[in-house]
């Protein structure tokens, strides 16, 4: 298995999105941490029990962004949160890696390095800009300012921190053609190994 990870903007869906056309499963651990979240679910009771009813949308759905601001500034919320989520997350992870039938596949988690989840994964693929590139590509797609953005750089790991923990690296600070050689290259690579043991 290929954990795969970056910065905010970095491009790693552009990546894995590339990795599925060959068949490739992806895992998102964005995805699952939306999911272990949903009405109904025990993760949400005790969300709404420790955070008041205000914490859910009308719709009943969780409301990620408030909460993430709530928890941004209180270490200790966040650890509560932490404790409650990355469990249950860890578990669907390893569930929907289980169930994967292509050759190897990708679990993609945007705070892999940050959370310690590298012993997870038999290689850490990390798609790699500059900060400039990451800040210009986020604020184009969330139509947030770069502020907001710088601030959610600082509370992931640097790109150094990063790179020091990546057995492979895409380069994604050209035009999104220039990923497709690379890809496939890599595709070729985990292929080669999956015969092994990845
Ligand atoms: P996040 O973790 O913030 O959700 P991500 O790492 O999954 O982001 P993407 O969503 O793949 O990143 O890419 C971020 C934005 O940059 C998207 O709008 C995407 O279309 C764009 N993008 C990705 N790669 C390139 C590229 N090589 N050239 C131009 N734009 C790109």
């Amino acid at each position: 298995m290929v954990g795969v990870s970056g910065g905010i903007g970095s491009g790693k869906t552009t990546v894995t999105d590339m990795f599925a056309e060959y068949g490739i499963d992806v895992i998102d651990a964005d995805v699952i941490a939306r999911q272990v979240v949903e009405p109904g679910s025990l993760a949400l009771n005790a969300i709404v029990e420790k955070f008041g009813p205000s914490i859910i949308q009308d719709d009943g759905h969780l409301n990620r962004q408030t909460l993430r601001a709530t928890v941004f500034s209180d270490a200790a919320l966040k650890t509560w949160l932490n404790n409650l989520l990355h469990p249950l997350i860890r578990v669907q992870m390893q569930e929907q890696t289980l169930a994967a039938g292509s050759s190897y596949c990708l679990l993609s988690v945007p705070l892999l390095v940050e959370n310690n989840l590298t012993t997870l994964v038999n290689r850490v693929l990390i798609v790699d800009v500059s900060e400039v590139t990451q800040i210009e590509r986020s604020v184009l797609r969330d139509k947030s300012n770069a502020e907001q953005i710088r601030a959610i750089m600082r509370a992931q790991a640097s790109r150094a921190e990063r790179l020091a923990c990546a057995d492979d690296v895409v380069n994604n600070e050209g035009s999104v053609r220039e990923l497709r050689p690379q890809v496939e290259k890599l595709h070729a690579m985990y292929l080669r190994l999956s015969q092994g043991s990845t």
